[in-house]
């Protein structure tokens, strides 16, 4: 899932002090799950505001309203009776969402929340971990299902960097060495020839370099 968190309320109040009629918008998907951006978020985010602004004698109108998902149209399009009602929309989806809602809705400003912060996945209650960088050609089939560019702290392909101490990286003790944990699979599926390939540079074409990417789906256009 996609992991943000919520921007500082002092941070918000900023950028929405232009406005004096807002409507903040949850997303009742990955942001409800890391605590960003759901039903129970977009209320106390909402009162805080009025407060905040209460507290500067100066009077604002907050709406709330949480969509099921704000990356795609049909849960949008709920939302626009609020949106019509208001002159500002602060969104708490992560910058997928922000930018979908803003698409949609051309003449009102719609406002990030949150910082969307990473793909990962939820280890344990309230610890959300990176797990993916989006690199466009997954090649976790190679290191034991586990990514060596959003685990390693150095992205290293090629064995580990020999820092490593009692299984945790370097870098800090509280990240577990992606490395000995590639091994330690490998080592259990009885396949550590597979170590002792040489993995060349990768090619990046399909991820971040060359602009904005793509997933062409012709059987499923209209
Ligand atoms: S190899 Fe690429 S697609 Fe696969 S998990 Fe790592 S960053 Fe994500
Ligand atoms: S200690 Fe392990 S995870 Fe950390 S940089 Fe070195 S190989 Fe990568």
């Amino acid at each position: 899932m996609i992991v943000a968190e919520q921007k500082p309320i002092a941070e918000i109040k900023d950028i929405v002090a232009p406005y004096s009629r807002l409507l903040v918008l949850g997303c009742g998907t990955c942001v409800k799950t890391c605590f960003a951006g759901g039903e129970d978020e977009v209320a106390t985010m909402a009162s805080a505001l009025r407060l905040a602004f209460k507290k500067d004698g100066k009077s604002i109108k907050v709406e709330e309203l949480t969509v099921e998902r704000q990356c795609e149209d049909e849960f949008i399009q709920q939302a626009a009776p609020c949106v019509a009602r208001n002159h500002a929309v602060l969104s708490l989806a992560c910058g997928v969402g922000v930018q979908m809602v803003a698409s949609r809705f051309t003449r009102i400003p719609v406002l990030p929340g949150v910082n969307t912060t990473f793909m990962g996945q939820l280890e344990k209650p309230g610890l959300f971990v990176e797990r993916c960088l989006g690199c466009g050609d997954c090649i976790l089939d190679d290191f034991a299902g586990i990514c060596p560019m959003s685990r390693c702290s150095k992205k290293l392909l090629n064995g580990p960097c020999g820092g490593s101490q009692n299984g945790k990286c370097e870098v800090s003790p509280d990240i577990d060495c992606a490395w000995q944990t590639i091994i330690e699979r490998f080592k259990a599926f009885g396949q550590m020839d597979r170590l002792t390939r040489y993995y060349p540079p990768r090619n990046w074409s399909r991820s971040y370099a060359g602009g904005p990417r793509k997933l062409v789906r012709e059987d499923h256009m209209v």
